[in-house]
Formats: C-alpha cells, sequence, structure tokens
C-alpha cells in the first residue's frame, strides 16, 4: 500500500518517468533469450583458465578469449585499451555498440575479468568475477542487433583486485581526455551466491560518497534498476551502498553509476575455492535477466518494426476526435513523417506524408463508415503509433 501511494503521488505532481517503467513485451522477448548454458559455460570456462592476477598467462589468455566471445557475438568495434603496470601488460576489453539517437552518449555495462592473487595459490574467480563477465556477455550477445537510443560501452576491465587498477587508467587514458558523457555506469561484480543457500536477493547498489552532486542521480537510477530488476526476473532487491568496485573510479570523477551485487556474500571469494561448486548458477541466470531487461531500458531499446509509444517517456501522440466524421487531427511530441490507413481486412486504403510536423489534419470526409486502422511512423521509417479509427456520419 504504501509504495503504490508514493508512486501515485509522485506520478501526478512530477514526471511521467515512473509511467515509462512498465513491463515491455519486446524487452521481455529478448530477455527470454537469456540461456542457462551460455552463462555455465563462460562460468566453466573463467574458472578453468586458472588464477588471472597481473603477469599470469591466465590474464592474457582469459582477454583473448572474450575478444573472440565478442567477435563471435558479431561485434567488430573492439577495442583493447593496454598499459603497462609494474612491469606487465594489462588489457581492458571494451565494446562498443553505436546508439541511433545518441552515439556520444554511453550507458556503460561493466565487470572486471581478472581474479584475486594471494590466498592459498590465488583464486580462479568463478564468482568473482566471472559472474559479473558471464552476464556481461550474455547481453552483449542479445543486444547485437537490437537498437539503443544511447550507445553502449559493454567492458570488461582488468585488475580491479590491486585496487582499481584497469577502471583508473581508463578513466584517465580515455574517460577524462574524451571529456566522455556518460548516461550511467552499470557495474556487474560478484554476483554469484552462496551454493546451499537461497539466494534470491540482489543487492541494487548506489553512490552515496562524495562527490555527492552525482549522488541524487544514482539513487533514482538505482531506484529503477530495483523496479526493472523486479520486471524481468523473480529476484528480490536491496539498496545498498556502492563500495569496492570498479565503479568507484567514475563515481569519483562525478559520473552516476549504479551496480548489483550478491546479497548472501560469498565467504570464498579471494581464495582458491572460488569454483562453480560453491556459487549459485541458477542465481548467476536469474540475475542475467534482471541485468538484460536493465541494460535494454538504461540504453533504451527499441526495433524498428515495434511501436516504440508506451516505451519512450518522452513520446505522445493524440489522435481525435474518434469517430470521426469529417476529420482528424494529430498532435505528436515528435515530428512525425508519415500516416498509413487501413481498413479491416489489411489493405491500405490512405497514406499520406505528414512533412515531419508535430501537428497535422487528414480529411476523412470522403472515406466511408467504418473502422479504420492507423500507422503513424518517423522519417526513419519507425513506427511510432497504431491505433484504430471509427468513420461516421456518411
Ligand atoms: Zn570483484
Amino acid at each position: 500500500m504504501k509504495s503504490l501511494f508514493a508512486a501515485i503521488i509522485l506520478f501526478c505532481f512530477t514526471s511521467s518517468s515512473l509511467f515509462s517503467q512498465t513491463h515491455s513485451n519486446f524487452y521481455q522477448s529478448i530477455v527470454d533469450g537469456v540461456k542457462y548454458d551460455s552463462i555455465l559455460k563462460s562460468l566453466q570456462k573463467i574458472e578453468s583458465l586458472g588464477v588471472k592476477s597481473p603477469g599470469t598467462a591466465a590474464l592474457v589468455n582469459a582477454k583473448t578469449w572474450l575478444v573472440n566471445k565478442y567477435s563471435n557475438y558479431g561485434y567488430s568495434n573492439i577495442q583493447i585499451d593496454s598499459f603497462n603496470y609494474n612491469g606487465d601488460m594489462l588489457y581492458n576489453v571494451i565494446v562498443n555498440k553505436t546508439g541511433t539517437l545518441y552515439p556520444n552518449t554511453y550507458v556503460i555495462v561493466c565487470g572486471h575479468y581478472d581474479s584475486k592473487s594471494g590466498w592459498g595459490g590465488g583464486s580462479p574467480g568463478a564468482n568473482d568475477n566471472g559472474s559479473g563477465v558471464s552476464i556481461i556477455l550474455e547481453i552483449a550477445r542479445l543486444l547485437k542487433n537490437v537498437n539503443t537510443e544511447y550507445s553502449i560501452k559493454f567492458i570488461n576491465f582488468t585488475a580491479e583486485e590491486t585496487g582499481y587498477t584497469g577502471s583508473s587508467n581508463y578513466i584517465n587514458a580515455a574517460v577524462l581526455p574524451q571529456t566522455m558523457d556518460i548516461r550511467l555506469v552499470f557495474n556487474i561484480d560478484e554476483v554469484g551466491g552462496v551454493a546451499g543457500e537461497v539466494n534470491n536477493i540482489i543487492k541494487c547498489e548506489s553512490d552515496q560518497t562524495s562527490p555527492s552532486t552525482n549522488n541524487a542521480a544514482s539513487a533514482d537510477f538505482t531506484d529503477t534498476l530495483m523496479t526493472l530488476t523486479g520486471l524481468y526476473s523473480t529476484l528480490g532487491t536491496t539498496n545498498t551502498n556502492a563500495y569496492g568496485s570498479d565503479y568507484m573510479p567514475f563515481q569519483d570523477a562525478d559520473y552516476v553509476i549504479t551496480g548489483y551485487f550478491e546479497n548472501n556474500q560469498s565467504p570464498v571469494v579471494h581464495s582458491s575455492n572460488d569454483d562453480l561448486s560453491n556459487l549459485d548458477t541458477s542465481y548467476v541466470f536469474d540475475i542475467a535477466k534482471a541485468a538484460t531487461g536493465a541494460t535494454l531500458y538504461f540504453a533504451k531499446a527499441y526495433t524498428n518494426n515495434t511501436i516504440i509509444e508506451g516505451e519512450d517517456s518522452n513520446l505522445m501522440i493524440n489522435v481525435f476526435p474518434n469517430p470521426v466524421e469529417k476529420q482528424i487531427f494529430i498532435n505528436s511530441s515528435i515530428a512525425l513523417s508519415k500516416i498509413e490507413v487501413y481498413n479491416t481486412e489489411g489493405k491500405i486504403t490512405f497514406e499520406s506524408s505528414l512533412n515531419n510536423q508535430f501537428r497535422s489534419k487528414i480529411d476523412f470526409s470522403t472515406f466511408s463508415n467504418g473502422i479504420y486502422h492507423y500507422k503513424l511512423s518517423d522519417n526513419s521509417g519507425k513506427v511510432l503509433k497504431t491505433g484504430t479509427l471509427v468513420k461516421s456520419g456518411n
């Protein structure tokens, strides 16, 4: 009750941003493509590579394996950010997907692929952070051919375990020099849970540290992440503060962050026991679904053939009056380029350019009485609205 009441109040008095966080069938159809087998195979591979700390062949092999995976998914814009760290070459793997509307504004989906050296010979890193890496691979696979308004960078950072070395290097080498426009950093680190326990809650992490100028936006996105997690998975959520992972250097540079972290915290991470037998693969699978739904939403995904009204809070189109006797009026928040009118058999009976206008008027007086369907599209051919009109008065 409490939360419903709050939602109604917000909807009435502020923006429509909450309204757009409704379940999307289109997003669900992509989320349904998350494969348990893909996740499992990635986890097995990451574990089998061994301890991936700076200076190891395993870390280099992991980089090569990642690049091959992304290129097998069809990505060609894969960038390797290499740098020297204590005499060893280290590599961040950055996969670029260009947005259609905001090509220079990025949603970064990231998770480190190195693992901890040290205790008991070091960690194979199945949970920390094979879990995050396997999820990011799966999101990248599923989104390859999906249009997004914002650009996405899928990033696997190296050397998180030595103190965010990879992400810090990337910020200094690329983000700050380019004054990169980043909509959101969505970090996924250690989301394997604990084998034998009930793992059904995920921590959604918001920025609660200095500088505070970016904290409110982080809280908003994290709120949204919690809602989306509920829409696209069966997981419960809890809001916690972000700390101890690659989003921290971004927040230090005043960027907006959010993240996932396991609620049941593994007692074996950073040790040689961080293997598949000690995590919950079904939990990783569920988080992959939630993370896919969230990425689709954050990057504003759409298809050319899909009606985006209802998925884009900035889009409003009114067609009236209905029933219509003489003419219809079309008011739109986005310039429209074309109307097509169909009869009930799906045959096109009328087609007209709308000249990229926000307001149009169409004469219906010569149409015979009956039911008509219409389609409104923009100048890229994207259908923004369909509907039904009743013609009367003849
Ligand atoms: Zn980690």
